[in-house]
Formats: C-alpha cells, sequence, structure tokens
C-alpha cells in the first residue's frame, strides 16, 4: 500500500495504456478460463474460517499497485466458486454461460448503459422490446399486446408477476385472495407470495401425483371449497420444469381451469421453458402459451450468464399500469407512450442494459444453434435413463424430463432397506463432491433419497456422465462393503 496521500487517484482513473494492459489481463484471464475450465474440477468448498482467514482485512485506506489487486483476485477469490459451467456440474441448475454474452455484459458495464428509461438509452429500450418479441413469438405470446421485462433472475421475474396479478384481479383489498401452487414448485413462489404480504392461510399448496404433476382434482377441490367459504381464488402457479425432476404440469388443463374461473395464470418455466426450441420440449410444453404471464431464465438454458431472467405476460398494459409511478424528477423524460420506460413495466429504475447479452449472443450464434443445443441435452438425458435402465446398479425414480434425471444406487442382489439406501446414496454424492469430479448432489422425491443430475450444458458428453455413474458405484460398492461388515 502506498501511505502518502498526495498519491490518492481522487478521480478514480487509469492512464489509456494502463486501462488497456489491465483488461488484456482480464481477458487472457476470462479466455484462459473458457478454454481450460472442463480440466479443472468443478467444486471448490471452503468453510467460514477458512475464507475469513483468506480475505478478512480492514478497509484499505490507501492505495495498491492495480496488478497486485487482480492478481489476488485470480488467485485466491475467483478459484473458490464452484464452475457452473463445468461438463460435471450437474446438481441444481447449472449456468452453461457462453462468451459472446460475456463481452457483451462487459460492454454494457464499460459504456455503463443505464436502462431504465427511453430518454436516457433509446436503443437499449428498443432492444429490449426487440428481444422480447423474440421471446415473445417463441412462446406463442402475441407480439403487439404482449409485452414483458428482463430481471435479475427467476425469483424477481415471479415476485414482478403475482405484483401484476394481484393488481388486475383483486385490485386494492387482497385480503380474501387465495393462490394456489403445487408441492414441487419452486420455493421462489412462496418467497414472492410472502413478500407481497399474502398470509399463510391464503397459499394453497396442492399436492402433486405420482409423476410429480399437479393434481387436477385436488386443485378444483380446493377452488371449489375456498368460493363456498367466500374467499377469493385468483390465481394458479403452473410449474413448467420443476426444479426436482422436470415435470411440467397440465398446462392446458390449467389454463381451462383459469378461464372457467377467471384466474390468472402464471407459468413458472424459470429453467424449463427454454425446452420449447426442441420438438419434444414444445411437445411437452403445450398450452404455455395460454397463460398469462411466464418466467423464463435466459440464465439457465438460454446459456447467459448471470443475472438474466425474464417475466412475459399477455398484455404490456398489465405491467405500466402495474408499475408506473410519476415522481415530479422523472416529469422530463416521460415522453410519448410508444417508447417505453422500463422503470414502468417493473420494480427496478436503475437496470443495467440486460438485453444486450441475449441479442448478441442470438445473433452471432442464431437461434438454430440454441435448438439444436437444446435438443441435444433433452437426447443426452433420455440416453442416460437406457444406461440406467439396463444397469443392475441402477434404479431411476424419475424419468429424464426436460433434461433432469433422478436416480439411486440400488444394485440387484442385495436386500437393502429404505433406510440403507437413503444412506448409501448420500454417502455416494458426499464423496463425489469430496472428491471434487463432478458436482452431483441429491434431492428427496417421495421420502427417498435420490441423485439428481440436470443436464443443461451443451458441452456435457455422455462420456462424462458413464465417468461420473463408474465413480459413483465405486463409492456404492463400498458403502455395501461397510454395510456387510457392520453386520
Ligand atoms: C431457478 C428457478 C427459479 C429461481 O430463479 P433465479 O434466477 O434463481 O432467481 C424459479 N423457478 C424455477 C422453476 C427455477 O428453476
Amino acid at each position: 500500500m502506498q501511505k502518502d496521500p498526495k498519491n490518492l487517484n481522487t478521480t478514480l482513473e487509469l492512464s489509456k495504456e494502463d486501462m488497456r494492459a489491465y483488461g488484456y489481463k482480464v481477458i487472457d484471464h476470462i479466455v484462459a478460463h473458457f478454454d481450460t475450465q472442463n480440466d479443472k474440477k468443478p467444486v471448490t468448498q471452503a468453510s467460514r474460517a477458512e475464507m475469513d482467514d483468506l480475505l478478512t482485512e480492514d478497509i484499505p485506506l490507501f492505495p495498491s499497485q492495480p496488478d497486485d489487486v487482480l492478481d489476488f483476485v485470480m488467485r485466491d477469490i475467483i478459484p473458490n466458486s464452484n464452475i457452473v459451467s463445468h461438463p460435471k456440474s450437474y446438481s441444481f441448475v447449472p449456468g452453461p454461460s457462453n462468451y459472446v454474452s460475456v463481452m457483451a455484459d462487459t460492454i454494457a458495464t464499460g459504456f455503463n448503459i443505464f436502462s431504465g428509461g427511453w430518454a436516457a438509452s433509446p436503443a437499449a429500450a428498443e432492444l429490449e422490446i426487440v428481444t422480447m418479441n423474440w421471446l415473445l413469438e417463441i412462446f406463442g405470446f402475441p407480439t403487439k399486446q404482449g409485452g414483458g421485462i428482463f430481471t435479475s433472475g427467476g425469483s424477481m421475474a415471479n415476485l414482478t408477476a403475482l405484483v401484476t396479478a394481484r393488481r388486475i384481479k383483486c385490485k386494492e383489498d387482497f385480503s380474501k385472495a387465495v393462490i394456489y401452487l403445487s408441492d414441487q414448485a419452486h420455493s421462489s413462489n412462496i418467497k414472492a407470495i410472502k413478500v407481497i404480504g399474502f398470509k399463510k392461510e391464503q397459499i394453497r399448496i396442492i399436492p402433486t401425483d405420482l409423476e410429480f404433476k399437479i393434481s387436477l382434482n385436488k386443485l378444483k377441490n380446493a377452488i371449489a371449497k375456498d368460493r363456498l367459504e367466500g374467499l377469493q381464488p385468483f390465481c394458479i402457479i403452473a410449474s413448467a420444469g420443476t426444479t426436482n425432476t422436470g415435470t411440467v404440469d397440465p398446462l392446458d388443463a390449467i389454463a381451462t381451469i383459469c378461464e372457467e374461473e377467471s384466474l390468472w395464470m402464471h407459468v413458472d418455466g424459470a429453467y424449463g421453458g427454454a425446452a420449447i426450441l426442441s420438438a419434444s420440449g414444445k411437445q411437452t410444453l403445450k398450452g404455455i402459451e395460454r397463460a398469462d404471464s411466464l418466467t423464463v431464465d435466459p440464465h439457465k438454458w438460454f446459456f447467459q450468464p448471470y443475472e438474466m431472467g425474464c417475466l412475459l405476460v399477455k398484455n404490456h398494459n398489465w405491467l405500466s399500469g402495474t408499475f408506473s409511478e410519476k415522481p415530479e424528477y422523472l416529469r422530463d423524460i416521460e415522453g410519448n407512450e410508444s417508447e417505453i420506460n422500463f422503470y414502468d413495466h417493473g420494480i427496478q429504475l436503475t437496470r443495467r442494459f440486460r438485453a444486450l447479452k441475449f441479442y448478441m449472443s442470438l445473433k452471432t450464434f442464431g437461434l438454430e444453434a440454441f435448438k439444436t443445443a437444446i435438443t441435444y441435452n433433452i437426447d443426452l438425458a433420455n440416453s442416460v435413463e437406457k444406461i440406467l435402465r439396463k444397469s443392475a446398479f441402477w434404479e431411476v425414480v424419475s424419468p429424464a424430463t426436460l433434461g433432469i434425471i433422478n436416480f439411486r444406487y440400488h444394485p440387484l442382489g442385495h436386500n437393502l432397506t429404505e433406510k440403507e439406501l437413503d444412506h448409501i446414496n448420500q454417502n455416494i454424492s458426499r464423496q463425489v463432491v469430496d472428491s471434487g469430479e463432478a458436482l452431483l448432489v441429491t434431492t428427496v422425491l417421495l421420502g427417498q433419497v435420490v441423485l439428481r443430475m440436470c443436464l443443461i450444458n451443451p458441452r456435457t458428453q455422455l462420456k462424462d456422465i458413464t465417468d461420473t455413474l463408474a465413480l459413483c458405484e465405486k463409492f456404492g460398492e463400498k458403502e455395501i462393503e461397510k454395510l456387510s461388515n457392520n453386520v
């Protein structure tokens, strides 16, 4: 640190040469990462104490050499994260980013584009309209009347949707309003429902059937009963790709219920929606075009880096009617109706230029490449299912659906209890993760501990998966030995 107050860089600027050198260094690091990430281990684990040791420091009052700071970051901070775009990163919903979008984000940040209002950046607003129209078209929503907004992610898109649904259906008084979703719906929906002030008594968690789809019969019963009690059913949240199993709720049937009962239909397709770009996914997602609002997460299966979620709605006036406020300090930039101020379509005023990365990557690679990638992923999960079914070690717990498959180690010829199977599969996952070779964690389905793969990375190959299964089998065998030594 240079402790000379006279040396302070009070305009926070670097010289042109220093900026260049610094930038090239950063780019070299990122390119090296893209080039070598497949050869690294996807998993990092560290405790709070270890991270405290590494990173806790006092507020830096005086300057350091830019290169020293960068070197420290690249050596000690960046490697202490999982590589979510690694071919063997199977858990949660992976983040198979792409380099063009990374550069687009760099441009958006480099020029610090304000994507809140038309007046500040007409082209950014227009590009959000253009790319939103592409998405509306992809999902069969009307492009003239429809609209949407890019958000930080699916959680914010779901929140934005529910605020809108509540205003349209309940107006000011939502004290009797009731909302319906399945026990497999993503937790961000419950979070959003709570954030906007609904009580527990206003939420109906509808059980799912053996295929993890919302039970239509139980849904209809719940709505009917609530009406009899004088409550106001107002919204159903359907899942288009549950995070656990990839299951799609019966969208057409739910849309019909919503029409008959005059309910808002929100579809959470955060991860699964992108499957509409494949022929089989389009079949599975039939009815999605009947939703009033739809969440999709470009930072999942549309291959964008974080953060990018998206909410689509059937009528863009629903958003502006919900989120427009007219403070005096924004008076001068209101502009005319067709010039959209996206701060009027959602919660944020200051917004980064998210549309740019979606635009640049789609233009660079073409929608056909995205279609092929997504179709590849769905086929890959189907191939894994076939392999597992033929194996004497594995049991498929929930079949390949939109790139997700759940299975467990259950070797033939051993009489294992459910408790032992849970224990074995938990330990297989733990040892795989501890080895760092693959990110493969468990979930619980119908009370069973199972291994879950979400295969939305187009750079994952069948060999990556068979290698991982072989590793699991090795650990599984050891677990069986331990069990038989204990008796
Ligand atoms: C990931 C996910 C979300 C949450 O999205 P974030 O981008 O993580 O905020 C919501 N719903 C589903 C179905 C998801 O898979």
